[in-house]
């Protein structure tokens, strides 16, 4: 059978909840029905069914009934893929026994239910073809990945615009079936239908990152020539809209990036586009990683429509050189230096709407000395974090395990998410009244 992960969505009265299995060849019935009773303590499940492809319901009782279920899952699987769609999720429908006074008469419990803080993730746009058989979940463990599963489009209702990118738009959305807020990332790609096979099957992986550093992914669907990519909504936005963010909390927030590219860089992939715009916060505290490269194909395509490059690349990029996480270590330092400082760090560089600009203008970057945080206004571990992220050459940034033990990693690394969220809730305070000020300005104006 095939050991790629597979995604099985229990079935109970108060909703779907939905579990990654890594090496689905490993699961045995016992350990699915633990993970049932975890997730319906109340019942007393002895069995659970499948549904064929006539809709009738299959019961699985032993370990046999289950590798003929996983069988079956895996050829529909393998036959939406050639239809170039992401594949359902198995759905499993527990069976309650009759019983239910006369279970447990010990009054066992049995506690396998998953840490909540620890829910899924992932993020959006590009791949890289290297890899992605590293993932770390142990092999027959159920892990919570997605409390919705697939999501499509009818079941959307679009909410404001939240921001308009290079590639796409995205808006604030509330899933109907999941009854949950969402951002949808929609980017128009006149592409063929293969491309399209391709890029659904590019976006996969995004299944199973599973990181509280990464935004969660939740669903990706091509609607006539259009891609929507659904994920988790950060109600703090992105920090490229916050203007100067003091070092005390700065500190907290590279803890929270650089723990997410660890996280990427372990499954062998690369960002590619760490700014800080791809670096969203919510009133919780949370500070997650989105847009990074999972699908190749998706990057080209949209780069075919927007011709430019990235202000925060590394310079080694800027020169069409080789690169690697280096390169995502440079865009770390450049963007917390435009972060602590307020502006973008190269002045002659003016980035008026988004990050890509003429290779030209760029050049000042790959020529010039990289610019220091002037050390007066900081600490010195600050400057130095930000100034060893952003060497020339990129053998001398620092790798990634010497990234989490920089002393200024190490300082601010005390899962205090407090001070997150008390600078978020008090941003987006002020700027609400800003907002009814200005509203009240205007009506009072001539
Ligand atoms: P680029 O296209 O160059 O990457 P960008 O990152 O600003 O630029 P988008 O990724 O399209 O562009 O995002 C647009 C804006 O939408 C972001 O700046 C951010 O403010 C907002 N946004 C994106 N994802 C989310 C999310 N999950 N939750 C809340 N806001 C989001
Ligand atoms: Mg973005």
């Amino acid at each position: 059978m095939d050991t790629e992960a597979i995604v099985i969505r229990i079935k109970t009265p108060l909703g779907d909840m939905d579990s990654s299995v890594d090496c689905p060849s490993l699961l045995n019935f016992s350990d699915l029905l633990v993970a049932i009773r975890d997730v319906m303590p109340e019942a007393t499940v002895t069995a659970f069914e499948y549904e064929d492809e006539v809709g009738d319901r299959i019961t699985v009782r032993s370990d046999e009934e289950l590798k003929a279920m996983l069988s079956y899952y895996c050829s529909t699987m393998n036959e939406q893929r050639m239809n170039g769609q992401l594949p359902e999720p198995l759905q499993i429908f527990p069976r309650a026994g009759k019983t239910p006074g006369i279970r447990n008469i010990h009054g066992l419990k049995v506690n396998t239910r998953p840490n909540p803080a620890n829910d899924c993730t992932h993020g959006v746009i590009v791949t890289d073809s290297m890899a992605n058989n590293s993932l770390k979940k142990s092999s027959a463990e159920l892990k919570r990945i997605l409390t919705t599963g697939q999501i499509n489009a009818q079941d959307i209702q679009y909410q404001e615009q939240l921001g308009q990118g290079n590639g796409g738009t995205v808006y604030k959305a509330y899933h109907l079936l999941g009854k949950r807020v969402l951002a949808v990332k929609v980017i128009p790609l006149d592409i063929t239908v293969e491309l399209q096979k391709q890029i659904m099957s590019e976006l996969e992986i995004l299944y199973k990152c599973d990181s509280p550093y990464i935004i969660t992914f939740f669903s990706a669907f091509f609607v006539e020539n259009r891609i929507s990519i659904c994920t988790e909504f950060m109600d703090g936005g992105s920090l490229d809209v916050y203007k100067r963010i003091p070092e005390h909390v700065l500190g907290r927030i590279a803890v929270a990036v650089v723990k997410g590219l660890t996280y990427l860089w372990s499954l062998k992939i690369l960002h590619r586009d760490v700014k800080p715009s791809n670096m969203l916060v919510n009133t919780r505290g949370q500070v997650k990683l989105c847009d990074f490269g999972v699908s190749t194909q998706l990057v080209n395509s949209i780069a075919k429509t927007y011709v430019g490059t990235n202000a925060y690349m590394a310079p080694e990029r800027i020169s069409g050189e080789q690169y690697g996480i280096h390169a995502d270590v440079w865009s770390v330092g450049i963007s917390f230096m435009e972060l602590a400082l307020g502006m973008f760090p190269y002045p002659q560089i003016q980035k008026n709407q988004g990050s890509l600009m003429p290779l030209q203008l760029l050049q000042c970057i790959v020529d010039e000395d990289p610019p220091v945080l002037p050390a007066g206004q900081f600490s010195e571990i600050f400057v130095h974090f930000v100034t060893q992220c952003m060497r020339r050459q990129p053998k001398e940034r620092p790798a990634p395990n010497n990234l989490m033990d920089h002393s200024f990693i190490v300082q601010y690394n005390d899962g205090n998410a407090e001070v997150v969220s008390m600078w978020v809730c008090r941003c987006l305070e002020a700027r609400r009244t800003q907002q009814v000020q200005g509203r009240n300005l205007r009506l009072d104006g001539p």
